[in-house]
């Protein structure tokens, strides 16, 4: 079978008719990014409806990490669905729920017990970790970073900042939230040089923050990525996270990182944390635990999970089906995808990096493992973030049967089911590449 195949113009006449009745009836606020109606999935390969084949290096954001209806986690679900649906692990109890919890309290990083709250979303998992975060520490300042991603719930939104736009007329959010420049060392926002800079970025906090902004004993939590995700597919400089750690324990602070994007195998680890040896407080996750079905985990250290009962909860947040999903996905993530994601990642990297002399547009290639950001910057000699191009480029790579997505100014993220292939990597990067050749 050739993939990606496709037979269409795009979006096809099937397609067509969806994306109108769309737009009639869905809400304005989604910011669709190219018409893909899809049909159906297996693997790394989509079906739209009008019977175009396309390659997926977007995963549906980084979620489908097991690849689309992997049977095993299908079987999961369709197993459990025949037990029972619904039952509110918030007021009751299944087995599922708890022993995902003994799972991914044995898989977080960091010695000691944890303790695991499950949500619905990536969403949801931040505003319980900005709600526990409060509640144990009983301080109200937080510090995140400009970039960062958290989610779009009024806690979430005022975390989040990396798009003016997504905040914009939604104020006044959550008071207390302070944002630094993230450590960018491609762009350097202090406009420093990696290596003589002392990771100003870390120094920054003590230095102006704690000094002019708010003190360090009245801050409750720094929300991180350790990987910055919307942000722009952005690994921070080596000594980054760990400093932050340290400057966290120095001052009583919570280290919360948000591992909703990165986490599950994504870097080329269970946990992008574990590159650096880092022992959050509090570890955010979502998106790829349970290969689709909404679920989130917000995962704390015993010490820390200090609430008392009925103080958080959740209608459907551990709902059984998706409990199900989870336990059949880290089964298959244990089994060797974690380990798939860090051999053909550095396939796929190193593939890519080998474009960027014959393409003067690509100006960086980074990432870990399955996780992979190409930079895009104007030709002209000045460096410039060129997102204009990358969405150029990100159109026609869709016409050609690749599915990509962008982040952050001027980035498009590599970011596929973990099942893929080298010979998948070897077809992406072709038709990328030509696609860059055709349109710069
Ligand atoms: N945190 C990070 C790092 C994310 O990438 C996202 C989503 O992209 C979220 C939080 C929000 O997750 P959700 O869309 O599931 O609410």
């Amino acid at each position: 079978m050739k993939i990606p195949n496709i037979k269409t113009p795009l979006p096809g006449p099937k397609a067509k008719a969806i994306v109108e009745r769309d737009e009639k009836f869905t809400a304005p606020a989604y910011g669709r990014v190219y018409p893909l109606v899809v049909k159906e999935g297996r693997g790394c390969v989509i079906e739209d409806v009008d019977g175009n084949l396309f390659l997926d290096f977007m995963a549906g954001i980084a979620v489908a990490n097991t690849g689309h209806a992997h049977p095993r986690v299908v079987k999961a679900i369709e197993e459990q669905a025949r037990k029972f649906l619904h039952i509110c692990g918030s007021d009751f109890y299944y087995e599922p729920m708890v022993e995902l919890a003994e799972k991914l309290a044995r898989l977080a990083p960091g010695k000691g017990g944890k303790k695991v709250f499950f949500t619905n979303s990536g969403t949801e998992t931040v505003e319980a970790a900005f709600k526990l975060a409060r509640y144990h520490t009983k301080r109200q300042h937080v510090i995140a970073f400009y970039g960062a991603f958290h989610g779009r719930s009024m806690g979430a939104l005022s975390l989040t900042a990396s798009r003016a736009s997504h905040r914009a007329h939604f104020g006044p959010l959550i008071p207390g939230v302070h944002h630094v420049p993230y450590g960018f060392c491609h762009r350097c926002p202090y406009q420093l040089q990696y290596g003589s800079c002392a990771i100003e970025c870390v120094n920054v906090l003590e230095k102006i923050v704690f000094r002019y902004d708010v003190q360090p004993e009245e801050v409750a939590a720094i929300f991180v990525e350790p990987v910055q995700g919307e942000g722009g597919y952005i690994v921070p400089p080596p000594e980054y996270l760990p400093m932050l750690q340290e400057l966290c324990r120095k001052h009583g602070i919570l280290f919360v990182a948000d591992e909703i994007q990165s986490g599950f195998g994504r870097t080329g680890k269970m946990f992008a944390c574990e590159h650096w040896g880092i022992e959050p407080d509090i570890l955010c996750t979502a998106k790829g635990i349970a290969s689709g079905m909404p679920l989130g985990a917000m995962i704390a250290r015993d010490e820390i999970s200090t609430w008392k009962d009925g103080t958080h909860g959740s209608t459907y947040g551990g709902n059984p089906v998706a409990c199900a999903a989870a336990l059949a996905t880290i089964e298959l993530l244990e089994e060797g995808l974690v380990a798939n994601s860090a051999k053909v990642g550095a396939v796929l990297k190193d593939q890519l990096t080998q474009l960027q002399p014959r393409h003067s547009a690509i100006g960086d290639v980074r990432g870990l493992g399955l996780m992979i950001g190409v930079d895009f910057e104007r030709s002209d000699g000045t460096h410039a973030p060129d997102g204009k191009l990358r969405d150029r480029v990100m159109q026609r790579c869709f016409e050609k049967g690749l599915l990509l997505l962008g982040c952050g100014e001027s980035t498009l993220r590599f970011c596929p089911p973990l099942i893929v292939t080298e010979e998948e990597v070897a077809t992406a990067v072709a038709i990328f590449d030509a696609a860059i050749s055709e349109l710069n």
